[in-house]
């Protein structure tokens, strides 16, 4: 038999998922954010599950637009951070790329261009995160160069990024979302604004598009406890098995350094799944873990191969026992990668993206656009 851990990818959940962003957004357009290998659930997959129902993705960089393209996807991709060197112009007219422009240099590299196709452009504004974008005083010059230059650029929107969407404070947000407006009205610009925390819960963010991440894959960024939120779908289930039972008396330490300690007389169950994995080794003792579909618990360090559960008060699990790290668990009990991303002191987004090579991806649910049959 080979080595039981698997992540099983639910292409049915991810479609669930766009479905509602579109549907609380029913304005706007939403641009299926697939970088960093579709948060660790595989670019190209993920991209032909989302073909005929989402009409553009957006990724990091060129690389990653290649790959999309080189799997046979045709729909328009967005650069989210543009272009790295001036070189790389060539190649995003060449795939038909769409591209973000955050920065002097990138913009004189598009106007100084030879004659070719002009390229669509997502001007970004830096209205609060202080990370990449136009300071919001030079937005208009820098929107009027990209205006008159009809040859070289087209179909201009406005861009920006929340750094706190996803807090219950909403000051800093609504401080951003103010400048925005102000801008994107006197320039008459359709606008780019919403990540997944302001999709599910800023309707008044919603613009010409949204970039939806993270709730693709199910997870939900929102630190309130939301409906719309409640309605997402998880898409990686983490699954491995049971491989050794030891049975322990009170007082035995278990694993590297002892951490934790049997308060009573003990079953423990031995997981294929460590931190060689991607399974966080800054995991606590007691973040959850389903074994059959039953919550029980990490006791001990995680290790590079392995992990160790509580097996006391769930008597009927033994070697070959399913145990789900995060996801849906075959008897339908679901465990959120965000509480497990709690107990790590992370959030899911390094958790699934964290997911190592060595762990097989298997796909299920129609590759294609199919009905939802949720
Ligand atoms: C990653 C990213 C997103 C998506 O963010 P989520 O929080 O995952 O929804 C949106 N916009 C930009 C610019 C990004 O880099």
């Amino acid at each position: 038999m080979a080595r039981p851990l698997r992540a099983d990818i639910d292409l049915d959940a991810l479609r669930h998922n766009y479905r509602l962003a579109m549907e609380l957004a029913p304005d706007s357009r939403a641009v299926a954010v697939l970088k960093a290998d579709a948060y660790g659930h595989g670019l190209v997959p993920c991209a032909r599950a989302l073909e005929g129902l989402a009409p553009a993705y957006a990724v990091a960089c060129l690389e990653e637009a290649e790959r999309l393209r080189e799997g046979g996807i045709s729909a328009p991709i967005v650069l989210l951070e543009g272009i790295f060197e001036a070189a790389e112009l060539e190649r995003v007219e060449a795939l038909g790329l769409w591209m973000a422009i955050h920065s002097d240099w990138q913009l004189d590299a598009l106007l100084a261009r030879g004659p070719g196709r002009p390229i669509p452009v997502w001007l970004k504004v830096d209205s609060g995160m202080h990370r990449l974008g136009f300071p919001p005083e030079r937005v208009e010059a820098a929107w009027r160069r990209l205006a008159e230059a009809p040859a070289h650029a087209c179909d201009l929107h406005l861009m920006s990024h929340f750094a706190t969407a996803d807090a219950e404070d909403t000051a800093y947000f609504r401080r951003q979302s103010a400048l925005l407006s102000e801008l994107a009205e006197r320039l008459g610009a359709p606008t780019c604004l919403a990540n997944s925390p302001a999709t599910l819960a800023r309707p008044e963010s919603h613009g010409a598009w949204n970039r939806p991440g993270v709730m693709l894959y199910g997870s939900d960024p929102l630190e309130r406890d939301n409906a719309a939120s409640r309605r997402l779908a998880p898409v990686m289930t983490l699954r491995s098995e049971i491989i050794a039972v030891r049975e322990l008396p009170a007082g035995e330490p278990v694993g590297y350094g002892g951490r934790w300690v049997t308060p009573r007389p003990s079953r423990i169950g031995v997981v294929a799944c460590g931190y060689g994995d991607g399974y966080d080794r800054h995991a606590v003792d007691g973040t959850p873990v389903l074994v059959e579909g039953h919550r029980t618990a990490l006791a001990g360090k995680v290790s590079m191969d392995m992990l160790t559960v509580d097996l006391t008060d769930l008597p009927q699990a033994g070697i070959g026992s399913e145990v789900v790290l995060w996801g849906r668990a075959s008897n339908g009990e679901v465990l959120s990668v965000d509480e497990v991303a709690r107990h790590c002191d992370t959030i899911s987004y390094t958790l699934l993206t964290g997911v190592l090579p060595r762990v097989p991806r298997r796909y299920h649910g129609a590759p294609g656009n199919a009905p939802d049959p949720r």
